[in-house]
């Protein structure tokens, strides 16, 4: 027997017809990259985008066909995914910090028709237009006030492109298994591998994403997304904020701590979103200018692990809950959230500290198991390290063009990479990456939580721990600091305050002094270039 339920598809661009329809008047306020702040409606939104996907329609632009875009948040932004996803197209989003190579690379791996980009990026848009055939046309992200010389043939100021049709459009139906996204993993090694959602995985994300215990939201909130959308599915912002109506605060080209900071008082942001480099450039702004953050309710933090000492800040000196999260490109991206269940309400101080560092526990569409390497499922004792693998209906399947099939198994489990233990209740803490965990004397040392607990120094900016040769033990960490500006600290010094914080054999054999540590495109200790760089280093103790 089968139910008697209707068919509603679950098409992305339904959300933005909601949030029009329900909470049309609600605003997105956005720092536009020309530079003054730009207000508007959901509703305004929802016929912008409609135009956009009318236009794309008179291009030639059909279902499946692939529309890059390279931009940071703002409104106009928004725009283009609800008006490529409104005629089946798919949204490409481009990492502009990747090198021009890569993302020429990536462009021709997808076959982009189009591309959209912020006046940011108009240089880079011209290098790479002529490495990329299949490109037609080029869109600039803004009017044609500030539109600037460019060699880009037939490029339009997104305002003139739009403004040639008159929005009277009605936007496709098709089956929610279409295409909807593509988001290429950073992939430290070989080449990068395109992640596809679907409109079913994306709505159903949202859907899960919106849940008390994960990003907490609803319409009374005022969400910063910080987390730019080119990164993982832009933390499926996009749909979860719009779903429930909350104002949508975007902070453009402004990265930096005073400008975070500017927005987050200014708009009485709620809850806001980003990677932990972010908020130690908000929290260095605050220490050094003052502040408080009196709206702010709680911040998710995740993309790497979030250091304890970035929670105790936000928590004990500004009364703003954190929210660890665990996630991937190849998860929509949310995989846990750290939110604090009954069995841990009477948690105070660096117990509770203590728990918010793990990565937190997975809602209803992750399931999560951790295996050692010959696949035997290991136990949940809050101990036992293994690999972690997921799936779920918003998880990856595959790569586009069957890349990487060996992270996939028959039984539908996608192998994240990550190593990580699981408890009783099922709150997962990462360990490390499966590459860059470090095996001594055959035994496994948490690079991250070496690392976590050398930020709280208070002398240490950022710290990094990498394996190094030994011939005793295969390998030893070697533990990468970078100071604050203007402080010193020694290497005994820094071995005094990891003493008795962590096992008596993971104590780093050396400290070295850097002045930067490499990130990612997404802003992840490149723990590569520093193995490159520290590899054939001599540690004392050999
Ligand atoms: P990406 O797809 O670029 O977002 O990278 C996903 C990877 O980032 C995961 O597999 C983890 O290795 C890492 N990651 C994301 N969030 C966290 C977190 N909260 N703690 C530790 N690692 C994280």
């Amino acid at each position: 027997m089968l139910g008697l339920m209707q068919e509603w598809p679950l098409l992305a661009h339904t959300i933005i017809d909601h949030a029009a329809r329900m909470h049309g008047g609600r605003e997105v306020v956005s720092r536009s990259v020309e530079g003054p702040i730009h207000r508007i409606t959901y509703d305004e939104i929802r016929s912008r985008s409609l135009k956009l996907s009318q236009r794309l329609a008179r291009d030639g632009v059909v279902l499946g066909d692939r529309v890059a875009t390279m931009a940071w948040n703002t409104w106009r932004h928004l725009e283009t995914w609800y008006g490529i996803l409104g005629i089946g197209a798919v949204y490409h989003t481009l990492n502009p910090r990747l090198f021009p190579e890569q993302i020429a690379w990536i462009m021709n791996d997808a076959e982009d028709r189009m591309l959209f980009v912020d006046l940011t990026f108009v240089k880079l848009a011209e290098a790479l237009a002529p490495k990329v055939p299949t490109l037609e046309r080029v869109v600039i992200l803004t009017d044609d006030a500030h539109m600037p010389e460019t060699s880009l043939a037939g490029a339009v100021s997104y305002e003139a492109y739009i403004g040639e049709v008159d929005g009277d459009f009605a936007w496709a139906r098709f089956d929610e298994n279409t295409a909807a996204g593509m988001c290429y993993t950073s992939g430290t090694t070989g080449d990068p591998k395109g992640v596809v959602y679907s409109h079913r995985s994306n709505t159903l994300h949202a859907l899960t994403a919106i849940q008390p215990d994960m990003l907490d939201i609803s319409s009374k909130d005022r969400f910063m997304p910080v987390v730019p959308l080119f990164h993982a599915n832009g933390w499926s912002t996009a749909f979860s904020v719009p779903m429930v109506g909350a104002t949508m605060v975007m902070p453009g080209a402004g990265m930096d701590g005073k400008s975070i900071y500017e927005m987050l008082t200014q708009e009485r942001v709620t809850i806001t979103a980003a990677v932990p480099t972010v908020w130690l450039m908000l929290l260095q702004h605050m220490e050094e200018h003052g502040g408080s953050l009196p709206d702010l309710d709680h911040v998710i933090i995740g993309g790497s692990a979030c250091p304890p000492a970035i929670i105790r800040k936000f928590q004990e000196n500004y009364d703003v809950r954190v929210m660890h999260a665990w996630g991937m490109t190849e998860m929509s991206p949310l995989g846990t959230i750290c939110s604090i269940k009954p069995e841990y309400a009477d948690l105070e101080g660096e117990e509770k500290v203590a728990l918010q560092s793990k990565q937190g526990h997975a809602p209803y569409t992750v399931e999560m198991k951790i295996s050692d390497d010959d696949g035997n499922e290991l136990s949940w004792d809050g101990k036992t390290f293994g690999r972690l693998k997921v799936r779920g209906p918003a998880i990856s399947s595959a790569y586009y063009k069957n890349r990487g099939a060996e992270q996939f198994d028959e039984d539908g489990w996608f192998d994240t990479g990550d190593v990580a233990h699981i408890n009783e209740y099922g709150y997962m803490q990462i360990t490390d990456r499966a590459k860059d965990v470090i095996k001594s004397g055959g035994e496994w040392i948490s690079s991250i939580e070496i690392e976590n607990i050398a930020v709280g120094h208070p002398d240490v900016a950022e710290a990094a721990v990498i394996g190094v040769d030994h011939p005793k033990w295969s390998e030893r960490p070697l533990l990468i600091i970078v100071l604050k500006a203007g402080r010193s600290a020694t290497k005994e010094d820094i071995r005094d305050f990891l003493d008795g914080k962590i096992a008596k054999w993971w104590m780093p054999d050396d400290i070295v002094f850097a002045d930067e540590i490499p990130h990612t495109a997404t802003g992840k200790i490149k723990k590569t270039t520093l193995r490159d760089a520290y590899g054939d280093y001599t540690l004392p103790t050999i």
